[in-house]
């Protein structure tokens, strides 16, 4: 089955099309680095991420940007407040978000531009759409004309709206029309700022975006992606420019998450609800954390609560339990009637996981199909203590891929550390049940204590009773 996908513009479910076979050009707005990145950030690249890596699965070959926002009023302020330069500034916390994105297993971009490594190409982007008419300057400010572009307001559907929200934010005199926007910025009394033929000054945020994407994925880009703060006017003037200038498709498919909440609120520093990725991993697993962010689908809101972490944490303890259940299993070489069932049950999961992530990215369902895969495993290691070597390897394989490739779930290297972790335990728990156990043959309480070691033997360990006492194994 093919992949749709909700598509923003037009707001209808499309068949994904990539402009060129087998490849996909994908643009994700990054973060502006004058702080440490939040868990609703957090949820809009790991969103992006899971993207990413189902279009891998299906074997495209991605290219993947996102940039670093290194120059806006935030950043300006943030450097006035702190008296460090943007470059240090940027530094930091350019650096803090490569780290977090890092603990979250979220790929790194192919390309992660920054905007102030980028000012020649914006000025000759913006230096165009005033050759073209579509832009004007006024006392070394240059705005884009929104009467200009026919179909401005196609993304977000408010032309009017913004029209007049525009007017009634700022009445701003230098602008022909209010919802007209800022291309390039006179520099302001103390702020940074580059040359260019209107003076000194600094590029607005839009160009940016635009002239980077354009820059290393081409004219015609095939998913671009943000929270949906950004369709508005964020990504409705990145069309504007883009199209402005090349006369092309911008963007062909158009991908915004809904909201974080924490405690049903929405997250701000002055309702003190604001939680950094740093803070989050204070309280739960990067796996965890991860976890809940995909738990919804990306055009619902998500509330970060402590009921939800406990659940995530639950589920991904439930399919790591499993894992190691299934690799706890003993090795045989032939195959039974079990293995040909649970590899039906494994392999129908596949095609529901599938079929649930070509549906929009629906990773609530995709999980869901995981947890048959999970029940599967379970039910067959509560009767058999063997299972043959290939089906073991395919069904190990399949969660592997799904769960850690696809879902960014880290398995492997989770299950090897239970193992080494739980060993010392083991080792005590085994010593406690071997004690009651030669207890009851000291009672001559022969039944249970051959049950102990038969339902020992059920769920991996070798018990022999010899001279010198009981001695334990693990069934390898
Ligand atoms: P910013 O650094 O504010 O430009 O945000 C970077 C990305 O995070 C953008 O795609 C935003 O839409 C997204 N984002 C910011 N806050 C939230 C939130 N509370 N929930 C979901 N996405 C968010
Ligand atoms: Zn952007």
């Amino acid at each position: 089955m093919g992949l749709k996908i909700l598509n923003t513009m037009g707001m209808r479910k499309e068949e994904f099309i990539p402009l060129h076979d087998g490849e996909v050009k994908m643009y994700v707005c990054g973060p502006t680095v004058y702080d440490f990145i939040h868990i609703g950030n957090a949820r809009a690249f790991v969103i992006a991420d899971v993207i990413r890596r189902y279009l891998e699965y299906k074997g495209f070959k991605v290219t993947f940007v996102s940039n670093i926002t290194d120059i806006d009023d935030k950043m300006i302020r943030r450097s006035q407040e702190t008296g460090l330069s943007l470059q240090q500034l940027g530094e930091i916390y350019s650096n803090a978000y490569f780290e977090d994105i890092a603990a979250l297993n979220i790929k790194r971009p192919d390309v992660s531009p920054r905007a102030t490594q980028h000012i020649p190409e914006i000025i000759d982007a913006i230096q165009k759409l005033i050759e073209k008419g579509y832009a004007y300057q006024v006392d070394g400010d240059v705005y884009f004309d929104v009467s200009k572009f026919e179909e401005y307001g196609k993304l977000s559907g408010n032309k009017m709206e913004a029209l007049e929200m525009g007017a009634r934010i700022e009445i701003n005199p230098r602008k022909r029309n209010p919802a007209d926007f800022a291309l390039w910025k006179a520099q302001k009394e103390g702020e940074p700022a580059w040359y260019s033929p209107w003076g000194w000054g600094r590029p607005g945020w839009h160009i940016e975006c635009s002239t980077m994407a354009m820059k290393y994925l081409g004219e015609t880009i095939d998913i671009h992606m943000g929270g949906k703060d950004l369709i508005f006017p964020h990504h409705e003037n990145e069309i504007a420019q883009a199209e402005a200038l090349t006369g092309k498709t911008f963007v062909r498919y158009w991908i915004h998450n809904e909201w974080l909440t924490v405690e049903g609120q929405k997250m701000s520093k002055s309702l003190g609800n604001f939680i950094t990725v740093k803070d989050a991993l204070k309280m739960c697993s990067p796996n965890v954390l991860r976890f809940f962010l995909i738990s919804a689908h990306y055009r619902s809101p998500i509330d970060f609560n402590r009921e939800n972490i406990r659940l995530a944490e639950e589920n991904v303890r439930k399919i790591l339990d499993a894992l190691e259940r299934l690799k706890s299993l003993k090795e045989r070489s032939e195959r039974g009637s079990g293995e040909e069932s649970l590899l039906v049950e494994v392999r129908d999961a596949k095609r529901r996981f599938e079929e649930a992530m070509d549906d929009d990215f629906n990773t609530p369902l995709a999980i869901a199909a995981i947890f048959s895969i999970v029940r599967a495993i379970n039910n067959y290691a509560n009767i058999n203590a063997e299972i043959e070597t290939a089906a073991k390897k395919e069904v190990y394989e399949i969660m592997k891929v799904l769960v850690e490739d696809v879902l960014g779930i880290r398995v492997e290297t989770e299950v090897e550390k239970r193992t080494t972790e739980y060993e010392p335990i083991i080792g005590n728990l085994m010593e406690i049940i071997l004690e009651l156990r030669q207890e009851m043959r000291r009672r001559k309480e022969w039944k249970i204590a051959d049950e102990i070691r038969e339902k020992l033997q059920r769920i991996g360990f070798i018990i022999e009773d010899t001279h010198s006492g009981t001695i334990w194994k693990l069934k390898k």
